[in-house]
């Protein structure tokens, strides 16, 4: 939007400000303390649609209050009344909506509130929410239509109690076993252990009543511990299924049925959706809208407040908390009128009885695959109706190759999570032993083409092959081949050497084999870990530099006139000069300025003092990083592995010792290998037969108790991994394959399977199923660490700077001592009337005699000697 739009709106804003102040509105206030900026939009929107019905307008104001804080709420609302308003609409939490309650019922200021559990009946408030016993009689009749003889209540808190005891009470003796959990008693919002005792209990019905705050997570948990599923069948108390995200639920096939109060697609809803910033798209709405039923509510207590201004003429008076006796004596009048008034509303019919909210009528809605679909209703007068949609019944091939009613037997082999058997309290029979993704997979081609199925278990856990030269078969591919079988179905891989005995389905599922193998485990401790923050070439040109800065101070030292101090003080004419800088002196310095530490020697002439300050500077740098990086390389606890890939375990590195399923495709794969690594692994396993495993699950045994990596197929350790925390992969896979269903060779109805597992795949059914068994049923004890940064050397490329500044510094410091000589040289000269270059030459001389630690001011045999007549100070000549 540009600025001229913004100006223009703004204008039209304030006119209209103008206008209604002129016109002698009715200003109503807004607390809000959750969801601030969406409930004033709804506040905003809902004055600007009464409005435009309205002779003397609604004028706004809003404040905003931390949630739960009722002294602040109070405090506001104190604000406001002092400014004059003819209602107000109240916060969200419990604790302010009754302070704010009792205390406009005292000053007798219509307060409008939709919380779930507050009666409004002996007041001024206005809760448009649906009575907890209106809620009760809603689940009751639904759960009298699906006939459920034992079902779980799930409550939130105990503000919900009410629609349980409401319940209770509607059925005399001869209601369903109701078995009441409260769910929110758990700390860090875990519900899992909840959810798990409904899970192990009969029951697969449940009622979940709660808030759209806690309700997405309670059915998160749920899914995560697996009774999210189409065994189980929900019913949802709240009104606000619609705003909670069901995309992840839609495919469950779990049976879930709520109520709402408005539906999303009407032109109202929509309107508010965009005035909330959200696309208006039909198609996502089935699956959520941004609108929760308190919005809803507080868009519609406008609708229903600004009836009264329709036929009613009052005006807000100013009022002052502190004043006892001061109350609105409009505000009950405005009251009763609302007991007695009829309005329209995004929640339909507006209308109360007795204070409660009466003659309504809810949506029920189911989730299905497509989002929230609507069933039937349920009035508040005439109780429930169910029309549901009948979904038409597949159509079903009449042709003579149709596998409709036909009773196909289907072979399956235990793997989890291909076939498992299912854990129940009540002993099961038949088909229903079993569950898994093959087992569903099976189900769901059965739905599409119309045939029945037994399941038969096979014996052992060989899946068979074909020998096509000697005609032998073994495993279920025999089975299959003579006829004992139609169908076959676990983690069986698509092989050539199969595909000779039987026939099989499109892939269904790709993978490759892998390896599976511990996690890798902390590094040992190292003995010279102090070296790591540093890499090799810094450490050696930090020896470099030291001796080199040492070397330099000695040698500037030597040069500089100021170093040369007289060791006596009390002497005034001194005949010697002592240098402090010695070589020893000067690495004792370096050595000080480099540890931190400092030293008694402190150098005098300028040339030295760049230098000290420049190797200070150095020091300091380099020890802050290496003080950084310490302590990352000593926390990083750098995981190590025996092994990170295949060769590695052909040469068995570290000693690891590997194996495979020995009956399986994998083991078969690295005997027809022509890969030299392959074939050198295949004559490994060979010599090793006692490293084969009969099991995956035995496989999985191995690797955790010994030092044993395991030959596997990619969906199976992706499975393991999810579960098993200290397990992972190793590299890459091998080689890509399938798995299919096998059936007997020129069967029929291949091209049938076919085409229905395509659709499955097409429509993504398949990726869920496997979403499903891999990812959500038993995972989630597995969390996933948070990465750690790795901690490395620091080399040249990030410290190479520092050498830089150094070695400039350093020359800059040589610079200045060799002109600082060349001048104390020319003086010299000058004073004692000798030439320049002899007086140079002499003091060279005196710089190169490194054994030599003092020098006499003017020695005899000197060339100053000869004009030894005149008095000369040395350290005028030094300075
Ligand atoms: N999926 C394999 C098969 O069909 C069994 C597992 C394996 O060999 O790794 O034989």
């Amino acid at each position: 939007m540009n600025l001229k739009n913004i100006l223009i709106q703004l204008i039209v804003f304030i006119g209209l400000e103008l206008k209604s102040v002129f016109s002698g509105g009715i200003r109503i206030g807004l607390i809000c303390d959750r969801n601030v900026a969406e409930m004033q939009t709804v506040f905003e929107t809902a004055i600007e649609v009464a409005n435009a019905n309205l002779e003397v307008p609604l004028l706004f104001t809003e404040s905003e209050v931390p949630f739960g804080d009722s002294y602040e709420a109070y405090k506001v609302m104190c604000d406001m009344l002092m400014m004059g308003v003819g209602g107000i609409f109240g916060p969200s939490s419990k604790n302010s909506v009754l302070h704010l309650m009792s205390f406009c019922d005292a000053k007798e200021i219509p307060f409008m509130s939709s919380y779930i559990d507050v009666d409004s009946s002996k007041s001024v408030m206005i809760n448009l929410h649906p009575h907890p016993s209106d809620i009760a009689r809603a689940i009751h009749d639904l759960i009298e239509a699906y006939e459920w003889t034992s079902l779980t209540f799930l409550y939130e808190s105990g503000d919900y109690l009410n629609i349980l005891n409401e319940l209770i009470s509607l059925y005399d003796s001869g209601g369903p076993y109701i078995t009441a959990r409260r769910y929110d008693l758990q700390l860090n919002l875990n519900y899992k252990s909840i959810l798990r005792r409904v899970r192990k209990s009969d029951d697969s019905y449940v009622v979940i009543v709660g808030s759209v705050e806690t309700l997405p997570e309670v059915l998160r948990q749920a899914q995560q511990v697996g009774i999210i599923t189409e065994d189980y069948s929900y019913i949802i108390g709240s009104m606000d299924m619609q705003a909670i995200d069901l995309e992840e639920f839609k495919y469950s096939e779990v049976n879930i049925t709520t109520f709402r109060m408005f539906s999303p697609q009407q032109p109202e809803v929509r309107k508010l959706i965009t005035e909330l910033g959200y696309p208006d798209d039909d198609e996502e709405r089935n699956i959520t809208c941004p609108i929760t039923i308190e919005m809803a509510l507080l868009y519609d207590a406008i609708q229903f407040y600004a009836e009264t201004t329709k036929t009613m003429r009052f005006k807000p008076v100013a009022m002052n908390c502190s004043d006892k006796n001061n109350y609105w004596d409009k505000g009950s009048s405005i009251g009763n009128y609302l007991r007695l008034t009829v309005a329209q509303g995004l929640t339909g019919n507006i209308y109360l009885e007795n204070g409660v909210r009466s003659h309504y009528n809810l949506e029920l809605v189911e989730l299905t695959s497509t989002g929230l679909q609507k069933i039937g209703d349920w009035d508040s007068d005439k109780g429930l109706s169910i029309n549901r949609f009948t979904p038409e019944e597949p159509i079903l091939e009449s042709d003579s190759l149709s596998l409709v009613n036909k009773s196909l037997i289907v072979l399956l082999a235990m793997n989890a999570p291909h076939v498992t058997l299912k854990q129940s309290t009540m002993k099961l029979s038949g088909n229903n032993r079993y569950e898994g993704f093959g087992v569903e997979l099976i189900q769901r081609l059965a739905e599409k083409l119309g045939f029945n199925f037994t399941f038969h278990m096979h014996k052992d856990g060989n899946y068979g092959s074909f020998n096509s030269t000697s005609n032998i078969s073994t495993g279920m591919v025999r089975e299959i081949m003579e006829g004992r079988a139609d169908l076959g179905i676990t983690d069986l891989t698509i092989t050539s050497e199969r595909e000779a005995g039987v026939d099989f389905t499109i892939p269904f599922m790709n993978l490759g084999i892998s390896i599976l193998y511990q996690k890798p485990r902390k590094a040992d401790p190292k003995l010279f870990s102090f070296m790591d923050p540093f890499s090799g070439k810094v450490w050696l040109w930090l020896g470099i530099s030291f001796f080199g800065v040492s070397l330099a101070f000695f040698i500037l030292g030597r040069i500089a006139p100021g170093e040369w101090d007289n060791p006596y003080p009390c002497i005034e004419e001194p005949e010697e000069l002592e240098n402090q800088l010695s070589m020893g002196n000067s690495i004792w310095f370096a050595t000080g300025a480099l540890l931190q530490q400092g030293s008694e020697i402190a150098p005098k002439a300028l040339s030295t003092r760049l230098l000290a300050s420049i190797w200070w500077f150095f020091t300091l740098i380099l020890v802050a990083s290496y003080t950084a990086n310490l302590a990352a390389c000593l926390t990083f606890e750098n995981p190590t592995s025996v092994i990170d890939d295949v060769k590695d375990l052909a040469e068995n590195k570290g000693g690891v010792q590997y194996g495979a399923k020995s009956s399986g495709s994998t083991r078969t794969f690295f005997k027809n290998s022509e890969d030299e690594t392959y074939m050198l692994m295949n004559n490994y396993m060979n010599q090793n037969p006692s490293l084969l495993t009969s099991t995956n699950d035995e496989g999985v045994e191995r690797v955790l108790t010994e030092n044993y990596a395991f030959l596997m197929e990619s969906t199976s350790i992706e499975y393991n991994v999810a579960r098993i925390c200290n397990l992972t992969q190793i590299g890459g896979l091998l080689d890509e394959k399938g798995y299919g269903i096998a059936m007997r060779k020129n069967w029929p109805y291949r091209d049938k399977l076919n085409n229905a597992l395509l659709e499955l795949q097409e429509s993504g059914v398949l990726a869920k199923m496997k979403s499903k068994w891999w990812f959500e049923l038993g995972t989630g004890s597995c969390t996933k660490k948070t990465e750690q940064s790795e901690a490395t050397e620091m080399g040249m490329p990030n410290l190479g700077g520092v050498y830089f500044v150094l070695l400039i510094g350093s020359s800059i410091a040589a610079a200045c001592g060799l002109i600082d000589w060349l001048f104390f040289v020319l003086r010299k000269a000058r004073r004692y009337k000798v030439r320049f270059m002899d007086a140079l030459k002499e003091e060279f001389q005196i710089v190169i005699d490194f054994s030599n630690n003092t020098k006499i001011v003017c020695s005899t045999g000197s060339i100053y000697s000869r004009n030894s007549s005149l008095t000369i100070d040395s350290n005028e000549l030094n300075t």
